[in-house]
């Protein structure tokens, strides 16, 4: 008798296991490929993991219902390459590879497009009442586009009804598969500066092997421009290629310029795409077409497989590392998955993570400086200015507001820049001191003057604001620090003819309105911008040529050891919107610490001597990029419990070569109610680690944890607090 084949399915599951079932006769399978499966009650939708294995000893095994399609859904590369993340980021596998399935196919549904009919003129001219406007209109946008789709025309305001009478009427026909717009003209390759050419020359001449470059170009150097260039002359018209963003909506202007040089090839993917978009474009790639994908960090994870470019732009932006469940570095996966697929990977920024810096230090990348502006441009000059003991109009300073009124006065646009949205950070009383708290965190309050509500920046909790102290009832009760709608009042008051356009969280979470506020400032008509690190993002307004920092020190002094090499590369981003026109570029950074030397480095302008300073204190500290880091996260409805957990875990993880810190409470040890503590694993040995955190997760997955208990590991975590 043969034995019965027996196949290892994935779940898509927080389970660190896989499920054995039996294969039936008329099965055939591959890895990757979809299949229903009976579990429990239900019938789930898995991913076949492996075929063949040895089943497991005196185990009735129930039968592969059956197959999606005939064709894996993740082929071999993505396959692999999510089987590698699922060990490094220590993830379960069935979650992992369900990532990179759009909703629709993680639900079971077919891997096809709904159709969606397109439309001819049948006539050449539609012979219809005079008074049936929309009817005419109607088949004028048909005779201008055939074969436009229903979905298109519907998006441009006619209804589906007004279609199939005007079908009716015989004066248009039906085709037989929608086409999309046409390409707008494909462009040359732009022409570079003499700086681009000399970068561009080090570039990789192939496509088939693998190689890391990064690419270090000051703010407005024109490493989009440079990018659009090695696609265009490097990438074949039937190869693919990857092109990753910290935030799509941040930018359309980018993705206006890759569309001009590549029409239709260019996709994108993020956060914001329905359902019906998502299986589209992941099945464009999935069928190799040749499409160079603009994506947010997930579209690394994607089925791709004639990829032959990954290029991730800012790529020290910590949005590239996914804060919760499977807490991947999209960066880091490009650079293995480019590895994998024998290709190259740019990583490109004006302010280089300090992984990446090493990494280029060591050999291990090949590093391309571009230190230029491109155009006329000339790099920003910064200036620290001491706020201490100066008298301040809500944080800014006289010499900030007389350099903003002489901007204003040239017909130039200024950006103040403010750390943190909402009116102040704290309401506090002048007589008993009170501070008004989070009830459910260990945070303060921030007070939102426009909605008279006071937030959590870091729960969802908030109230209505109160006019007096909530202790002592005194009405010597006021808000302390900047927000930034203090400052746009601030400003509103000082400069009552000029818009102020105020850009956070806050007054972008309408759709398209990011998009309308880009474009006001576009115009180059004199406005003063006020925003958070949304306006440090790869913006290019010409007509700005003051930058304003309300506060510089917010990272100076921060427990957190990544805290100033972020806080030096969001002021140099911030810095980096002065000045990218023709026009001179100007940036003022206010201060209480204006003899600390990483500030008087970076009025330098040169990130690189900041990098290898930053790096020699990493190296002193045994910190990151020298050594490797995890870090295991419990919360619990106590902090006992959460200290107990990781207590419990400390000698299993001891070990020689690994250095642990804690269990300590994290530095907000309450949030939301659940009492947060951690402990940092650290080794010299990726692989030693690796196998460590593996065995403390194999424990952890069999613990009686109380119900409440919560644990998470996060390997190269990105916040240590
Ligand atoms: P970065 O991404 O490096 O900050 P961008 O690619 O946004 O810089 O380019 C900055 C500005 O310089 C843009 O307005 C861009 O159109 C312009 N630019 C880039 N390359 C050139 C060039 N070769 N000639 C003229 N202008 C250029
Ligand atoms: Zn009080
Ligand atoms: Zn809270």
């Amino acid at each position: 008798m043969t034995r019965p084949a027996i196949a290892r399915i994935a779940l898509n599951r927080p389970l660190r296991r896989l499920f054995d079932y039996l294969i039936p006769d008329s099965l055939e399978l591959a890895p990757g490929q979809r299949v229903t499966v009976p579990f429990g009650r239900q019938t789930l939708t898995g991913l076949v993991v492996e075929i063949g294995v040895e089943p497991p000893p005196g185990v009735n095994l129930k039968a592969i219902k059956g197959t999606l399609e005939a064709w894996p859904a993740l082929p071999d590369n993505t396959f692999n390459l999510l089987t590698w993340a699922s060990d490094y980021y220590q993830h379960p596998l069935g979650e992992c590879l369900f990532t990179a399935l759009p909703p629709a196919l993680r639900r079971g549904r077919p891997a096809q497009e709904k159709a969606d009919e397109s439309w001819h003129p049948a006539a050449t001219e539609a012979v219809l009442p005079a008074n049936a406007h929309r009817q005419v209109a109607l088949f004028n946008a048909i005779k201008e586009s055939p074969g436009i789709s229903s979905s298109a025309l519907v998006k441009s305001g006619f209804s589906r009804a007004q279609i199939r009478n005007l079908q009716q009427k015989d004066l248009i026909t039906e085709g037989a598969k929608a086409i999309t717009a046409p390409a707008t003209k494909d462009l040359p390759a732009p022409t570079l500066s003499a700086a681009q050419q000399a970068a561009s020359a080090q570039m990789p001449e192939h496509t088939h092997e693998f190689s890391a470059i990064l690419l270090y170009g000051i703010t407005g150097s024109g490493k989009t421009e440079l990018y659009l260039h090695y696609l265009k002359t490097h990438l074949n018209a039937n190869e693919q290629a990857l092109v990753l963003v910290p935030e799509i909506n941040l930018t359309p202007q980018t993705l206006a310029r890759f569309r001009r040089y590549f029409g239709n090839r260019i996709q994108v993917w993020h956060s914001a795409l329905n359902d019906g978009e998502r299986l589209s474009t992941w099945l464009k790639i999935r069928n190799g077409e040749p499409v160079i994908l603009i994506g947010t960090r997930s579209a690394v994870l994607l089925p791709f497989s004639h990829l032959r470019t990954i290029i991730v732009d800012e790529e020290h932006d910590s949005s590239y590392k996914q804060g919760e469940g499977f807490r991947y570095s999209g960066r880091d996966v490009a650079v293995y998955r480019a590895h994998l697929n024998r290709c190259p990977v740019i990583l490109g920024s004006a302010t280089p993570s300090l992984e990446s810096w090493h990494n280029a230090q060591q050999g291990k990348y090949q590093l391309i400086r571009l230190e230029e502006r491109a155009g006329n441009a000339k790099p920003p000059q910064l200036e620290l200015l001491d706020i201490r003991s100066r008298p301040l109009e809500a944080g800014l300073s006289r010499p900030t507001l007389n350099s903003i009124k002489e901007t204003l006065a040239r017909g130039e646009q200024a950006l103040v820049f403010v750390n943190r949205r909402g009116f102040a950070p704290v309401m506090m009383c002048f007589d008993c001191g009170h501070l008004e708290e989070c009830p459910r965190c260990d945070t303060r309050l921030t007070y939102h003057r426009r909605d008279h509500a006071m937030r959590c920046h870091h729960c969802d909790f908030q109230m209505a604001a109160s006019h007096t102290c909530p202790k002592c009832q005194s009405e010597n009760y006021k808000p302390v620090g900047q927000g930034t709608e203090r400052t746009e009042d601030t400003l509103a008051e000082q400069f009552p003819d000029t818009p102020i356009v105020r850009v956070d969280r806050d007054s972008t979470q309408r759709k398209g309105s990011i998009q309308a506020i880009l474009k006001r400032v576009n115009t180059g008509e004199p406005c003063i911008l006020v925003g958070t690190q949304m306006l440090a993002k790869g913006h290019d307004f010409p007509n700005v040529t003051l930058v304003c920092v309300v506060n510089a020190d917010g990272g100076l002094f921060s427990v957190d050891f990544r805290a100033p090499e972020q806080m030096i590369q969001t002021l140099l981003q911030v810095s980096g919107r002065a000045g990218r026109g023709d026009k001179p570029g100007k940036v003022l950074i206010q201060t209480c610490h204006s003899d600390h030397p990483l500030l008087i480095n970076l009025c330098q302008g040169n990130y690189a001597a900041i990098a290898d300073q930053l790096l020699a204190e990493r190296e002193t500290g045994a910190l990151p990029p020298y050594r490797a880091m995890a870090i295991v996260r419990a919360e619990a409805d106590t902090m006992q419990n959460s200290l107990q957990l990781l207590d419990t875990l400390k000698p299993m993880a001891q070990s020689p070569g690994i250095e642990i810190w804690g269990p300590l409470p994290a530095v907000i040890a309450r949030k939301a109610d659940r009492h947060r503590a951690q402990l940092i694993l650290c080794s010299d040995s990726r692989g030693h680690l690796n196998r460590v955190l593996t065995q403390l997760c194999q424990y952890l997955d069999q613990a009686r944890l109380s119900s409440s208990t919560r644990w998470v590991v996060d390997v190269d975590p990105q916040e240590t607090g």
